[in-house]
């Protein structure tokens, strides 16, 4: 399926990997090489819309040029090293990545529709108080064909390129492991070939970027991306925010959601709005009074919030609250007017849920 990649690869192996390039970024390659940059789209064609990797299989470009793209560039997606498929369809792929680090990748089918879920970093940095990734700490960037990689290999392990016009990966959230806006060049490289019609043509409605607030890189965002936003709230007060999601005492809740408010301004679609994450957690954040907090917090903030129960693993002493105070907190946000849901727990048995 994929190639295998030896430990040595990079040192005896200089050649250009093209997979995690936008179409900007292959027209500059292409010019770098003296060729026509309108092979860029051919080329994005043939590997994020069949799939197909080797150059000698891509039958439009002319022999001579595909012999000297294989001297100089290939096209190497990361390997998956492990597979489980839960019972409710969830799937979760251990995804090696340059240095032999493992991340995880989750397809979440959903009646017609299916959400993939991506990493972008190996660990994280900002270790929120509730987060199995936090806790692993930082330990490397994902590199821009690592993250379209992980797209790749999903829509290859779902058929999605063997048939003309079959979409099984419908919507992308960047809601793995890592925070997206700490490997910001990547990330970005990646949404623009997750949304470029000549790649996966994904609706910009469907791919989704999860920060936890890293406000100066959300204002460089403007102009850069028109990507979905999710913030990762968790708190409707600094004070208990600052417990929580330890990056708030340098960037705190009103910066945040002014940094919001401008990147949503600066989206031309006018009907989109921001996902407000809420990861509740008995007797943390969960009381009727915080939920009157938040909606009077978010009441400037055209927004859909999405209430996830906490979900537990080793390190960790929160609980998830019972249903009925779930159920009742997000009744106190509809009172309120808000569009509030509650994440289904998907994938528990093979521990695919968030933050797992
Ligand atoms: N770093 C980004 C994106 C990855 S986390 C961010 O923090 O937004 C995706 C979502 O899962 C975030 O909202 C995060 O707060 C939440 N999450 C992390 N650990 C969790 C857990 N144990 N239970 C429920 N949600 C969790
Ligand atoms: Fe990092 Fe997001 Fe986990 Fe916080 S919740 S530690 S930002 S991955």
């Amino acid at each position: 399926m994929t190639k295998t990649r030896s430990a040595s690869h990079e040192e005896v192996n200089p050649r250009v990997n093209l997979l995690g390039l936008s179409a900007d970024g292959l027209r500059e390659f292409l010019a770098s090489i003296d060729e026509k940059p309108f092979r860029a789209q051919q080329i994005l064609q043939w590997v994020h819309q069949k799939g197909v990797i080797e150059f000698s299989e891509m039958s439009n470009i002319s022999k001579v040029l595909r012999a000297k793209l294989a001297d100089v560039a290939e096209i190497r997606p990361p390997e998956i090293a492990s597979e489980h498929i839960s019972s409710d369809g969830t799937r979760k792929w251990a995804v090696r990545v340059n240095g032999g680090a493992l991340v995880e990748t989750i397809y979440i089918p959903d009646g017609g529709r299916a959400t993939l879920c991506v990493s972008s970093q190996v660990g994280c940095s900002l270790d929120c108080s509730f987060c199995a990734t936090g806790k692993q700490g930082f330990q490397q960037d994902l590199t821009a064909d690592e993250i379209i990689g992980q797209v790749w290999l999903a829509c290859q392990a779902m058929g999605d390129f063997g048939e003309q016009g079959r979409r099984s990966v419908t919507n992308v959230v960047l809601m793995g492991m890592g925070e997206p806006l700490l490997n910001f060049k990547n990330v970005m490289q990646a949404c623009s070939l997750m949304m470029d019609d000549f790649a996966y043509g994904i609706s910009k409605r469907r791919v989704t970027l999860s920060t936890s607030g890293v406000v100066p890189a959300m204002k460089k965002m403007m102009g850069n991306t028109d990507v979905s936003l999710a913030i990762s709230l968790h708190a409707p007060t600094d004070e208990l925010r600052n417990t929580l999601v330890p990056i708030n005492r340098k960037y705190n809740i009103a910066m945040l959601l002014d940094a919001t408010a401008e990147y949503m301004a600066s989206v031309p679609d006018v009907r989109r709005v921001v996902t407000i994450e809420y990861t509740l957690m008995q007797g943390i954040n969960d009381s009727d009074e915080q939920a009157d907090q938040l909606a009077e917090l978010l009441r400037d903030t055209p927004c859909k919030i999405n209430l996830i129960p906490f979900n537990p693993f080793d390190l960790s002493d929160y609980k998830r609250p019972s249903r009925n105070r779930i159920e009742r907190f997000q009744r106190i946000l509809a009172r309120a007017g808000y569009i509030a849901t509650v994440r289904t727990t998907r994938g528990d048995d093979i521990d695919a849920a968030c933050g797992q």
